[in-house]
């Protein structure tokens, strides 16, 4: 089946890259990689996604059509002009009915859609999030100013019509850029501050501002590969580095000894360690810190670790952080990757300075329809 068969919308949204059949966008995919990998090692083929309404997070913004009606969906590219999203084919089920509702509410309430060029109006964005198996939904409101008089009403009228819609807050947004949620406060209008995410046995609180995989099914399948690359047997320390809210930690904590986790976003680490709790779990301890800093420090001490999974950001890691590790001397390393190109380059830098070789590599697509890829590799000496 071919995207733009699906999608009218397709080229004029931006949302999708590809409109190959989803077989040939995976082989495209395994093709990349093993132009990149294939003189390290072994290259796998992509494990394929589910497609249709992969993506738990939705953002719409609010306009007029030509006859005066209230509209959502996204800008054009470097506009103000909306075009209407209806169902898109990628965005979880539930979220055209909340969005239709919301438009419904607008009309009642007399909310009206903020102007970007006068910068008059109320309702500007909504961000919507779905949790992983509790199906729970979250709504953040993002208006223009702070002269809305009855958003409580307007919440909990939402919530009557939408009984998934567990937790709905706002936030006011007068900056006059195209950042969607800025940094002012964000407060509950109605239900929980928060909902509950799950992959595999372990739950997640996911706020408005809390970071969550978009797919969150094939993350299990990503970790569940990760762990499988690890192949811990419950003696083992491990560190996972990047840790960002901890969920790689947690996983690899029920196979083995001793997890540490670091990163370096202090509200991310604060949210790892109330989900830790919260999953009773004791072997973990995270650390607020700078990767590189961190894993310099603990070779000096020559502290020991059999595993180190990393999971940097699209920049990858650095010569400090990959010096270090090579003097950490770990018995494997699992290093999963949402750049290619950083990881490959991480990965020369690793094969020069050191005995370390790449055994194989695994991509797999997290982001069906984009241009994006995430890699695992298997690193040992
Ligand atoms: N492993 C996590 C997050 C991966 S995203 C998951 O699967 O959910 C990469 C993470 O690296 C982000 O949380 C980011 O805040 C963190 N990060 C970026 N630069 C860092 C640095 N220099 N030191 C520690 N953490 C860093």
């Amino acid at each position: 089946m071919r995207n733009k068969d699906i999608c009218p919308l397709f080229r004029r949204c931006g949302g999708c890259d590809y409109s190959m059949s989803y077989k040939e966008e995976l082989e495209m995919k395994t093709r990349y990689v093993h132009s990149l990998f294939s003189y390290h090692c072994p290259t796998y083929e992509t494990i394929g996604s589910e497609i249709k309404h992969y993506r738990n997070k939705v953002v719409a913004s609010f306009g007029y059509d030509r006859k005066g009606r209230i509209i959502s969906g996204l800008f054009i590219k470097g506009t103000h002009k909306i075009i209407e999203k209806k169902d898109c084919p990628l965005e979880f089920e539930e979220s055209a009915e909340i969005l239709r509702c919301i438009r419904h509410l607008m009309r009642s309430y007399g909310i009206k859609p903020y102007d970007e060029d006068s910068f008059k109006g109320d309702l500007r964005h909504v961000l919507l999030r779905k949790g992983h198996k509790s199906n729970e939904i979250l709504v953040l409101l993002i208006f223009g100013n702070d002269a809305c008089m009855r958003k409580k009403e307007f919440a909990n009228s939402l919530r009557d019509m939408c009984p998934s819609v567990a937790s709905v807050s706002y936030q006011v947004n007068g900056e006059k850029t195209s950042m969607i949620v800025s940094s002012s406060p964000i407060k509950v209008l109605s239900g929980k501050s928060y909902i509950t995410s799950d992959l595999f046995d372990l739950h997640f609180r996911i706020s408005s501002s809390s970071f969550f995989q978009i797919n969150a099914s094939q993350t299990e399948v990503l970790y569940d590969m990760a762990m499988h690359m690890a192949s811990l047997s419950g003696k083992e320390r491990v560190l996972d580095a990047y840790s960002g809210t901890g969920t790689i930690a947690m996983i690899a904590s029920r196979k083995a000894k001793e997890v540490v986790a670091v990163e370096n976003n202090i509200d991310a680490v604060r949210s790892a360690i109330k989900s830790a709790k919260e999953n009773n779990i004791d072997n973990v301890s995270f650390v607020a810190d700078d990767a590189s800093s961190f894993i310099k420090a603990e070779a000096k001490k020559k502290e020991h670790y059999d595993v180190v999974f990393l999971d940097p950001p699209r920049s990858g890691s650095d010569e400090r952080f990959l010096s270090s590790l090579i003097k950490l001397s770990p018995k494997r390393i699992v290093y999963i990757s949402c750049n290619p190109e950083t990881q490959e380059r991480d990965i020369r830098y690793l094969e020069r300075f050191s005995t370390y070789r790449i055994i194989c590599i695994q991509p797999v697509d997290m982001f069906p329809r984009t241009e994006h890829v995430e890699t695992i590799a298997l690193i040992e000496k």
